[in-house]
This record gives C-alpha cells, structure tokens and sequence, in this order.
C-alpha cells in the first residue's frame, strides 16, 4: 500500500499527533547513511512524478528534495497509521479557505491517535467537573444529586480515558511490531483484550506478557495504588450503581488501597454508596497524566524508531514498482 494523498488542508505539527511525521533536515538526518542519498532521490522521483500528474505540469521546477522542501511552499510529510498499519505520502498545502478537516487524523482509517484522544477528552472531564460549582456536592435535595451524578460521571471519565489509552498503546504496539505491513490486526487485538483492560491487574499482565512493558515499574507507588481505587470506584458505580459491593472489598482488598482509601476520607463498607470527591479527582487527574507521559514517552520513541524503517521500505517498493510496471 503505497500512495501519495494530496491535500490542502492544515497539517498540525503538534505533539499529540502520531500518524504524520514532516519529513525535513531533521528526519533526513536520522537516515543511516548509506540509504540517505537514495531515500532522498526516490522521494524526489515520487514528488516529480505526481507534480507532473497532479498538477498537469510538464516540468517539475526543484533541483533536489531539499530545494522541494524550502520552495514548493506545502508541507511533505511521511504519514505511518499504527492503527491501519498503512505508509504513504502526504503533501499538504494550507489554504485557509479550504480548511475543514484535521488531517491530523488518519486520511484512511481516521484515528486520531492516542495522545489526542487523551487529551481531549481531558478537556472534556475538565468541563465536566467545573459544573460543580453549580451544582455543589455538599448542596441539599436536587443540587446534592446532581452533584453526585456529576462526580461520579467524573470518575467513569477518567477511569475510561486511561483505559483507552492502554488498549490503544496495547494493541498499536502489537500491531507496529508484529503484523505485516499494510494489513492490520488492531481491532483483534482490541477486541480480545476487552474484558481484560477494566480490570488493571489483567491489563498490566497483558503489557508484560505480550509487550515486555512493566506497567508497576513505570508509576510512582501512590499512583499505582490511586490506578486500583479508581478502577475499583468505576467499576461499581457501572455496574452497582455507586454502591459497595462484595467485588469492590475484594478489588480494594490490599492493604495499600485501603489505606489509600481511608486517607481520602471515608471508607465504605458493603451496600454503601462509594463516596467520591472533588479533591479526589484531581488526585486521579495527576496519577492520570504521569501514566500518560511516561507510557507516551516509551511508545513514541519505539514508533519514532520504527518510522525510519517504513520511509526506508516504502520508498523502496516505489523502486520497485517503477521497475517492472
Ligand atoms: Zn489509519
């Protein structure tokens, strides 16, 4: 699968995106040497080949890959969906008036990438939770009500971005090392893992059983210990309505989590209703944003090792089909 997209449309250079890769000096640098020169002839064919095309150009007007990066006045950029698992090439024009997709996204598969996910729905948590001053928890009658519905969907949230964003590096992981290229097993592997990843025991076993990742070695101890009482908490509330039952006294049976637990104010026994605060929150906001850096930080540096590989491969396959077509 090797395609070239053309597209006028803004192209974000921002961190949270995953899938596009700007290929200038410094991409070219990472090159190892004896395949720079060539990478960079081919790309220079390919972008000859579809400005003449695409433009109905008879002439392509830069000299080399560089003159083409400084002048052609649109952003190239070598684009690596983990989530498809597809390579191609994206040259990228900013015309405001055209501008109405994030091709941020995937253009095939439009997955927008862990880092994103994350962090919008952050935001969106955010939101959330600034209705309690409207509705303050402590409130009587109606208001009190609705600020437990808001604390509680507060929690579910969190507790469902991070697992998200687990079985996103998961199964994006798998599928980056292990699958072939232009095939993808994401979904697979998203669906087999479904039932495993509420349950942060089980996820953190698949981590290190499949990708030799030590999700325990990774957190600071008040944040793994936080990780189990908010799984805990989340789960009860979906699946018992907020209150205590004999699964969450088993999943908070440690006797860390009960610490942790009596150290954020009450600690609930069977049938009552699991109590949630706003203080706690933002406790597990913190513990929330420390597993997505340093988890983050890993993924990206293996995707970043891995993207030199495909430009490689995938300029390679135009050589090759240049050949014999
Ligand atoms: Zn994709």
């Amino acid at each position: 699968m090797n395609e070239f997209v053309e597209a006028v449309m803004d192209v974000s250079d921002s961190e949270e995106t995953i899938t596009y890769t700007r290929i200038d000096n410094g991409l070219l640098s990472k090159i190892p040497e004896e395949n720079r020169s060539k990478i960079e002839r081919h790309l220079l064919w390919i972008l000859r080949d579809h400005h003449i095309r695409f433009f109905r150009m008879s002439s392509f007007p830069y000299k080399d890959l560089t003159d083409y990066l400084e002048s052609a006045g649109r952003g190239l950029f070598f684009a690596f969906c983990p989530y498809c698992n597809r390579t191609y090439l994206l040259s990228a024009g900013t015309s405001k008036a055209r501008v109405n997709k994030n091709p941020s996204v995937c253009v095939y598969c439009a997955d927008m990438g862990p880092y994103w996910k994350f962090t919008s729905s952050m935001t969106k948590v955010g939101k959330l939770t600034s209705l309690l001053d409207h509705f303050e928890a402590r409130g009587q009658g109606k208001k009190r009500e609705l600020g437990r519905v808001i604390l509680e969907q507060s929690l579910v949230m969190i507790a469902t971005v991070i697992e998200v964003f687990l079985r996103d590096i998961y199964a994006i992981t798998l599928n980056m090392r292990y699958v072939k290229p232009g095939t993808s097993l994401v979904r697979r592997f998203y669906d087999d893992s479904r039932n495993d990843f509420a349950n942060i025991g089980k996820a953190k076993a698949a981590f290190k059983k499949d990708l030799d990742i030590d999700l325990n070695k990774m957190l600071s101890k008040e944040s793994r210990v936080l990780l189990e009482v908010l799984m805990a908490k989340r789960n009860t509330i979906v699946h018992n309505n907020g209150f205590v039952d004999e699964t969450f006294i088993r999943q908070t049976g440690s006797s860390a989590v009960k610490v942790r637990i009596r150290k954020l104010g009450q600690a609930p026994e069977l049938k009552e209703q699991v109590p949630v605060s706003r203080d706690e929150l933002d406790l597990y906001l913190r513990m929330a944003e420390e597993l997505f850096l340093v988890l983050g930080r890993k993924f990206r540096k293996e995707f970043e090792n891995i993207v030199i590989d495909k430009l490689i491969a995938f300029v390679e396959e135009h050589e090759v089909t240049r050949r014999y077509v």
